[in-house]
Parts: C-alpha cells; structure tokens; sequence
C-alpha cells in the first residue's frame, strides 16, 4: 500500500493540486491529510472543497481552528492574525461545518497521524527538538507516527541517543520507532519553496519526502491580489 501524506496547505491551491498530481504519478493508493488547509494562502475555499472532493482521512489543524474561532487567534503572530480574520470572512457555512468536524489523531494499522504532536493533539504542540519527540514516543503506541505543524520535513529515530535527519529517503519498518514530519504542501519553511509531502510504501518500508515544483509565484500573486499581508507573499517565494 502506498500512502500520500500531506498537510499544511494553507489555502495554497496551486501547491495542492501540483501534490495530488504528483501522487496520482506516484501511484498513491490512498492519501492523508495532516491539517492546516487555511491560513495564509489566497484561496481556502477551493482548497477545503479539493480536500473533501478526495475524500480522505483529515486531521483538523491550528489554522483551520482559528478560522472557525475554535481557536483564541490572540497567541499568534501579526500575519498569522491578520490571515486568520482573512479567512474566516472567504470561508461559506459548508468549509465551517467541515473545519468543525475533523478530530486530532488518526490510528491506522501500522501507524498514527496528528497535525502537530501526539502528546496533548488538541494543543497543537510543536515536535521541534528531541525533547518535544520523546513526549511524542511516549504517547505512541505504533512503529510510526506522521505529523506536521512545523512545516520543516524532519524525522525522528527512536533510538539511544534518540537521532534524527532531513534527508527525504527514510528507512522503516525495521523496529526503530520513527516520527516523520512531511513538511508543508503550502508555506515550506526549509528554504525549499516547492510543495513538500510524504510518500509512505508498507510493503518496502520506506517513506520518501517528495517535493514538487509549482508555480510559487503566481501563489504569491494570489496573496498580495486578496489584500493579505504582502509578507505573506514573500515568504512563499523564499520558502521562508
Ligand atoms: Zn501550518
């Protein structure tokens, strides 16, 4: 079974439709998203409306939180607000009642998803450092746990010394527990502006953090044209 793990869209269409591209090349058999479709990008409506077209398990993030007031948006930075109160307004009573009803973790056979960290989902921690991924060990009870939030692919080995690594070919599935990050579809926040998601392969025990390029500046284009913080724009362009 391949999976296509994916999240922290952002409202970023044009990076989302070059990912489901990719995974239709890649032969994904099933795909999974992480969360965080709002926020940010010019076009959350389009993109909540691609995700349910899909039909795939997804996680609920901080982002579409905040846009639903789920979340207190008075703990995120300037820009961050400033989208948020954005996108609250572009979003239709159905991408409200979609946002509302997703939940914060999801256990598969071999492995568990969550948007940000699996100690406390509904507070979406931050596995940043090895600190963070060893309360994250301990909450899981799988070979493998796929989560975002950071926007930074990075993984976790749950060896002694823990280890970690940013390189995109991951070996699993031979009993060292592995927390992956897949990076960001949206806002990539490695100095990569391409569209960033995983590839998980069960029978050959491999994830492969796979990027793809799209048109980032006609993304931005879409930010500044929407009235949004021109900031916000730049960012993309630098994958910043
Ligand atoms: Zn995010």
């Amino acid at each position: 079974m391949r999976y296509g793990i994916f999240g922290d869209i952002h409202g970023n269409f044009d990076a989302l439709e070059a990912v489901l591209a990719e995974m239709d090349k890649q032969n994904v058999d099933e795909a999974l998203c992480l969360g965080d479709i709002v926020g940010y990008g010019a076009e959350p409506h389009r993109c909540i409306q691609k995700v349910r077209e899909i039909g795939c398990i997804c996680l609920a993030g901080n982002h579409d939180h905040a846009a639903i007031g789920k979340l207190d948006i008075d703990f995120f930075n300037l820009y961050a607000r400033e989208a948020a109160v954005w996108t609250r307004a572009a979003l239709e009573p159905e991408d409200r009642e979609f946002l509302g009803s997703l939940g914060f973790v999801e256990h598969l056979p071999n492995f568990a998803v969550v948007h940000g960290s699996l100690h406390g989902p509904e507070m979406f921690n931050y596995i940043s450092t090895i600190f963070d991924a060893d309360l994250s060990f301990d909450a899981l009870d799988k070979p493998l746990l796929f989560y975002g939030h950071t926007h930074i692919p990075l993984t976790f080995f749950d060896t002694k010394p823990m280890t970690y690594t940013m390189d995109a070919e991951i070996p699993v599935g031979d009993g060292t527990r592995t927390l992956v990050n897949v990076g960001s579809v949206g806002q990539p926040r490695d100095e990569d502006p391409r569209a960033c998601f995983a590839i998980y392969d069960d029978a050959i025990g491999s994830v492969k953090i796979t990027r793809v390029e799209y048109d980032v500046h006609q993304a931005a284009q879409k930010i500044i044209a929407a009235g949004l913080p021109e900031a916000l724009a730049i960012r993309l362009e630098m994958g910043k």
